[in-house]
Formats: structure tokens, C-alpha cells, sequence
């Protein structure tokens, strides 16, 4: 099963809808970094926001979002861009808290108060744009929804989902953005916030295996959306060896030929993805000649 977005529009183009299942992204990103439960559902539900957030840009579009909490994870970034490439990492992938008083995953007690959340978007033929706001509850839903209403002055409602499995596996992972347009009716936003009042949990859902555009029906309603596409999004690292070599070459030849003597080698870890790129004695020769 790929992971898809779906971009809607509900209640007479009032209403802008996002719904994703990012289970697979997030199934990497625990592999990869071999991420502990907390921190799994932390990294996950950046994950699944920043690709709700990337899915508002065009073309050759990319932004970052930084979650910059006091607690045991550390940062969390993530980027993505406009085709659906999606990479993060934790700072502390070893996190494993005891459950929070809902019985889920305590996420707000692993990224910790105070802190602030920053994004970037770097959008083409604009300066790049940055957002900063504090995190007001940690959970992530809420901070990003928060987000949206403050640096963006978008009313939005994000729900952001990750349910893991007894032996670390990511169970589901999915999410959901509804946007207010402008011109939207206190009658359409009040019809809403009903619905979501009476959704429960977006993770029920997801566990109960249903399409995205079953989970769209859950969130407006039969007969009140316009699909406008389903885009496979993934966890997507450029990385390469070529890439990490143009780096060194910047660390300069006295560093390089300090690698060869004391190490008989280097090796260089990619944050995002923590794939390992093995640079042997010969490749750093060939970077100093
Ligand atoms: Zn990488």
C-alpha cells in the first residue's frame, strides 16, 4: 500500500480538505532511525504534518518544520516538498515514556515545554518565509494548528495520528488538515465543528482501516466534497555519496589528510535518512587530488 494525500474541497469550495495515510512514511522513519514508541509518534506526527503542510505548495516548492521542545527528544525537523518527498529525524531517537493519562502515547511529555515551533518555506521566485510560534500544548496537532492561525491567518483544525505497535512497529500513521477559505459561512464553520465534535479519534479511524475518502466522508459529510487529487507521497531522502563528498572537500586538505592517517577512512552519517556513506583512503585521496 502506498501512502497518499488526499486534496479536497467541501461545502461549495468553503472548505479546503486534507487527508493522508503517511503509514508507510512513518514505518521508514522508525526503521531508519530505529526510533522507541514516544519518540516514533513525535518524529511521526511531524512527519504527517509537514506533508500536510508541503501538500499546500506548487511546483519545485519545499519547506521545513522545526519542533524545537525542552524535552527528552530534542529537536525533531522535517522537510518536504510539493511532489510528496518527505524526510525527518529525531534528535533522540531512544525515547520510550510511560503512557500519558488518556492511555496514549504521551508526545507532549517527550518534546517538552517551553519551546517553538518554526517553519520555513522556500517557495520559488519569493524570499524565503519563516514562522515562528511557541509550542502551546507539545501533542503537535495543536501547535501546528496553532501555526496555521497565527503566522499563516488560516483557521484550521489538524488532527495528526500515530499508533504503534507492541514491538516498536508503526501500527498507523495518517492525519488530516480542514482549512476555512475566505468567504466561508458561520453556518459551514459551526457544520463543522460539530462534525468534529463528534468524530472521536482520528487514530480510531485509521485503525478501523478505512479509505481516505471514507475518512473524508467522516470529516464533511456524504455528498458535500470535490476530490481534487491523490497524490502518493513517501519518505524520501536526496542523499547521496557524491554529495557528502562535495561537503568534505569543504572541511579543507589538512583535515582530509588528518582522516587518512588517524582514521584510514571516514565515514559520514546522513541525519535525515541515517543511511552511512564509507569513504576509504583512496576515496579521500581523490578528494585532496
Ligand atoms: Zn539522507
Amino acid at each position: 500500500m502506498t501512502d497518499k494525500l488526499l486534496k479536497a474541497l467541501a461545502f461549495d469550495k468553503q472548505i479546503r480538505v486534507y487527508v493522508l495515510d503517511a503509514t508507510q512514511m512513518v514505518t521508514e522513519a522508525q526503521e531508519r532511525h530505529q526510533t522507541w514508541h514516544t519518540a516514533t509518534a513525535a518524529l511521526g506526527r511531524t512527519l504527517v504534518a509537514t506533508t500536510i503542510l508541503a501538500g499546500t505548495l506548487k511546483g519545485e516548492d519545499r519547506m521545513t518544520a522545526e519542533v524545537l521542545g525542552s524535552g527528552p527528544v530534542g529537536h525533531i525537523i522535517a522537510d518536504g516538498n510539493a511532489k510528496g518527498d518527505i524526510r525527518g529525524y529525531v534528535a533522540n531517537p531512544e525515547v520510550a515514556l510511560e503512557l500519558n493519562a488518556d492511555g496514549k502515547l504521551d508526545v507532549a511529555g517527550a518534546v517538552g515545554l517551553p519551546g517553538s515551533l518554526v517553519i520555513r518555506k522556500y517557495i520559488s521566485d519569493t524570499e524565503p518565509f519563516s514562522g515562528q510560534v511557541p509550542l502551546i500544548s507539545g501533542e503537535l496537532a495543536e501547535d501546528f494548528t496553532y501555526y496555521m492561525a497565527l503566522s499563516e491567518q488560516t483557521p484550521s483544525s489538524i488532527g495528526l495520528s500515530v499508533l504503534v505497535n507492541p514491538d516498536e512497529s508503526v501500527k498507523t500513521a495518517g492525519g488530516f488538515m480542514l482549512q476555512v477559505m475566505p468567504g466561508a459561512t458561520e453556518e459551514t464553520i459551526s457544520t463543522l465543528e460539530a462534525r468534529l465534535e463528534k468524530l472521536g479519534r482520528f487514530s480510531d479511524l485509521l485503525e478501523k482501516g478505512l479509505t481516505l475518502e471514507e475518512l473524508l466522508i467522516e470529516l464533511v459529510g456524504e455528498n458535500q466534497y470535490e476530490i481534487l487529487t491523490e497524490m502518493p507521497v513517501r519518505f524520501y531522502c536526496d542523499c547521496s555519496k557524491e554529495r557528502f563528498a562535495k561537503s568534505l572537500m569543504t572541511v579543507g586538505r589538512e583535515e582530509i589528510e588528518a582522516m587518512i592517517r588517524e582514521d584510514h577512512g571516514a565515514e559520514v552519517v546522513c541525519h535525515f535518512c541515517n543511511e552511512h556513506y564509507q569513504f576509504s583512503e583512496a576515496d579521500l585521496q581523490e578528494l585532496i587530488n
